[in-house]
């Protein structure tokens, strides 16, 4: 049996995704720039899917752009608004995805930008009075940078709560949505997001397409230069087989998110319940009462010579999950998240990550092999 329980990683791509994609690679080959037939239809898929993402997080259909990938998307808005909305200060926290914060460390090395990082609890939340006090004190120009959720233990932040408290202090906020969108409603009239990023690898589209948002309030000047593709915002020939299978699987994710958040969550609360009844001194990372994403489960295993190498004898065992450590210059370690939320370092994290086409047959399995490897 192979198993994958590693969808905050990446995901499967669905047939319907799959399907669309195929047609538009063998019929639909046209550049969406060329202003004959060929090129009329493709721009005009291209169209029809910024309409649909831009109605499903009630934007309109100037504010959406699509990019590469989240990454590019995040490296776009904080490295244009601080170019173009004279950004001095941002304020983010540590338990964000590298590559928002490795451009704001690049940042602050290149533009001396103060990059100041929210304390976070032992769950990782990031702390929400002191971003509010923060922003009561000072008045430099500064962009505000939260994750609605974080990828590798789930903990998701209060967006209403903090749309509000940048709306009060007129500062942008900038959301990596990369982990929720499809998966969760996301109105950002509503939460005050200036700027959101996503991708829709995540989301069971293909790889290297993404989109950001970016608000009306911030318009921002061309990001790639050379061509006036995505209204003169990203220059080169669009990935229109990539951007249809966006929307498609958008659309599914949508049309399907509540039946998927019930096959979800049922699986995780089955493998908690599951993992606490058969393996000693177990805890899980992140929020569990509340403010967490379903899809991802963080364990923390008790130490042990069985646990450290739990994820490789899982993988020979068949099933596919990650670590909560990176390995830096041969040794490895607990990764930056794992890290800010203290969590002790004799201690191994594993996270599991579900998506609604993972089966409790695939849990059972996964149980029986944890318990024979530890
Ligand atoms: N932000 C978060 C929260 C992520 O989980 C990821 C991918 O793991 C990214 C950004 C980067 O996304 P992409 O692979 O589209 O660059």
């Amino acid at each position: 049996m192979r198993v994958y329980f590693d969808n905050a990683s990446t995901t499967s791509m669905t047939d319907e995704v799959v399907e669309v994609m195929c047609r538009i690679f063998k019929e639909d080959f046209g550049n969406p720039s060329s202003i004959h037939w060929h090129g009329r239809k493709t721009k005009s898929l291209i169209e029809q899917a910024r309409k649909t993402v831009a109605k499903t997080i009630n934007a309109s259909l100037s504010e959406v752009f699509f990019t590469s990938c989240a990454t590019e998307a995040n490296n776009m808005v904080l490295k244009n608004a601080v170019e173009y909305l004279h950004i001095k200060r941002i304020i983010t926290s540590p338990t964000e995805h590298h590559c928002v914060l490795h451009t704001v460390q690049y940042l602050a090395k290149s533009r001396h930008i103060e990059v100041i990082y929210l304390h976070v609890d032992h769950k990782g939340n990031p702390d929400t009075d002191q971003l509010a006090n923060l922003l009561e004190e000072e008045s430099a120009e500064t962009l505000v940078s939260l994750m609605h959720g974080n990828n590798e233990i789930g903990t998701m932040i209060d967006l209403q709560l903090t749309g509000e408290i940048c709306k009060k202090y007129k500062v942008p906020f900038h959301c990596d949505a990369v982990q929720t969108i499809g998966k969760y409603p996301i109105d950002i009239q509503s939460s005050n997001i200036s700027f959101l990023s996503a991708s829709a690898h995540k989301f069971h589209g293909p790889k290297g397409i993404g989109f950001v948002y970016i608000s009306n309030d911030y318009m921002l000047p061309a990001y790639i230069h050379g061509g006036a593709q995505e209204r003169n915002m990203r220059a080169g020939t669009e990935n229109v087989a990539a951007i249809a299978g966006l929307e498609k699987a958008l659309e599914v994710s949508v049309k399907d998110m509540d039946k998927n958040y019930k096959n979800i969550i049922n699986l995780r609360n089955l493998m908690k319940q599951q993992l606490s009844n058969s393996i000693n001194d177990i805890s899980f990372n992140g929020n569990q009462d509340d403010h967490f994403l379903a899809h991802i489960l963080s364990v923390s295993f008790p130490p042990g010579p069985k646990t450290e190498m739990l994820v490789m004898n899982l993988d020979i065992n068949g099933i596919s999950v990650s670590s909560g450590s990176a390995c830096s210059a041969g040794i490895e370690e607990d990764s930056h998240v794992i890290q800010a939320i203290k969590h002790p370092k004799e201690r191994k994290t594993i996270r599991f990550s579900f998506s609604p086409y993972n089966t409790i047959e695939e849990l059972n399995y996964t149980i029986e092999k944890l318990k024979e490897v530890i």
